[in-house]
């Protein structure tokens, strides 16, 4: 196959690039190993937040006034827009629209938080920081001290949206191929060449989306972020027991150092989770710990079975900032989301794809950089991961 652009990896990166791309008329494909959503894309809290992971006071210092404030303006602006492309494409997501709650675990969370809320109404967002009785109200828990309510953000269903992500960027004419994964890449006069493990593909461009799922394709990509996991726990469907659980269904996610995610999901699972693997699978230690974060957060709640458990990797830099790659002529790579990617992944793609089309670098949301590898990456990685499992255990009795 010969194309202008061939995209590897089949998550909201390598999609959004492929629809917004197809939609400028360029011939392009996705090269994905797996499934659609194998990655984060599949597997993440459904939280479709706005901004980045560090508060925009701290990615302005990080990246300089005017970038910084460019980027958080954008970013501040993603779950509008992946809102309309919902819309736009009709995707079946069980998107909601009511906030999302970053939810203050003790008081010095809830400094953190009034950092953030003066900053973001200073921008003139509607993010507003709620009362701990307001808090209590809206998440049915008086777990938290108070929290930070963002009427800008809203939750999916991850794998619905990626998957309609899939059936736009095909329908608006980008080939889609599952279940091919990419060897080796050679450049070439004009281009480069795709080796995978079905066949050959000639391409003028090439995106690397394979942001945390990346593997020894692109000498030292895996190499320049840390890899850690989060996993979920999903209850079967409670029905009336939790009306009054999160009754506007924001998802919420707290100020814990090793944080913890909770979504309502239209089917009324509650779905609970933190830093680290799920470890046993939903029957394991996983199931013990959500059985008893729930029951910490919701006492008259009662005992629940659970249905399934899952995680997922994240790809967190040193400096909490995603990165735009150049690895070289013609081959880029978005990546190093910090956990907040659903969004971000889908506004880098559009921007891929714009500079395919005949943008310039300079108007990318991130300074193009070269690969550079993470320090003491798999030390800090190993850290990670020890970490977690002693809390899950110690959070699990
Ligand atoms: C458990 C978890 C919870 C999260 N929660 C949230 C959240 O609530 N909100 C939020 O905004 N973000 C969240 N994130 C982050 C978000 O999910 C990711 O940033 C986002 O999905 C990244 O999308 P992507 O398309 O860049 O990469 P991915 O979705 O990871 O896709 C990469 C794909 O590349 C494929 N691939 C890799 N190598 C090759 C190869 N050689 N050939 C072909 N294909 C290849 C992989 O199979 C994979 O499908 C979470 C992440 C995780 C893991």
């Amino acid at each position: 196959m010969s194309v202008d652009v061939a995209i590897v990896g089949g998550g909201y990166t390598g999609l959004s690039t492929a629809l917004h791309a197809a939609e400028r008329g360029l011939d392009c494909c996705v090269l994905e190993a797996r499934q659609i959503g194998y990655g984060g894309s599949g597997r993440n809290v459904g939280l479709l937040n706005a901004g980045l992971w560090l508060p925009p006071q701290d990615v302005r210092a990080k990246l300089g006034g005017e970038r910084g404030a460019r980027l958080v303006d954008i970013l501040g602006d993603g779950p509008s827009y992946v809102m309309s492309l919902i819309e736009r494409h009709q995707i079946r997501c069980e998107l909601t629209r009511s906030g999302t709650i970053h939810a203050a675990h003790s008081e010095s969370g809830l400094a953190d938080l009034r950092r953030r809320a003066e900053e973001w109404e200073r921008l003139g967002a509607p993010v507003r920081l709620l009362s701990r009785q307001e808090t209590a109200e809206k998440i049915g828990s008086d777990a938290f001290h108070g929290g930070l309510l963002d009427a800008r953000a809203g939750t999916v269903n991850p794998m619905g949206y990626v998957r309609g992500l899939a059936r736009a960027a095909k329908a608006a004419g980008a080939r889609i191929h599952t279940g091919v994964a990419v060897t080796k890449l050679s450049k070439q006069p004009g281009g480069w060449v795709l080796e995978t493990d079905q066949g050959r593909v000639t391409a003028k461009s090439v995106i690397l989306a394979t942001n945390a799922y990346s593997d020894g394709l692109w000498p030292g990509l895996k190499q320049s972020f840390v890899p850690i996991h989060f996993f979920q726990v999903a209850t079967q469907p409670l029905g009336a027991r939790i009306a009054r659980i999160l009754p506007e269904r924001q998802g919420i996610w707290d100020t814990g150092q090793i944080m913890l995610s909770l979504r309502r999901d239209a089917a009324d699972r509650l779905i609970i989770g933190s830093m680290g693997a799920a470890i046993g699978g939903a029957k394991g230690l996983s199931e013990r710990w959500a059985a008893r974060q729930l029951r910490r957060l919701f006492p008259e709640l009662g005992p629940v079975e659970f249905e399934t458990a899952w995680h997922g990797q994240i790809a967190m830099t040193g400096d909490h900032l995603p990165r735009i790659h150049r690895l070289a002529e013609g081959l880029y790579t978005p990546i190093g989301y910090n956990g907040r990617g659903i969004a971000p992944g889908t506004v880098f793609g559009k921007a891929m794809a714009e500079l395919l089309a005949g943008g310039k670098e300079a108007d990318l949301l991130m300074p193009v950089t070269d690969v550079r590898q993470e320090s003491a990456r798999a030390l800090k990685a190993g850290f990670y991961q020890a970490a977690f499992a002693v809390n899950q255990v110690i959070k699990s009795f």
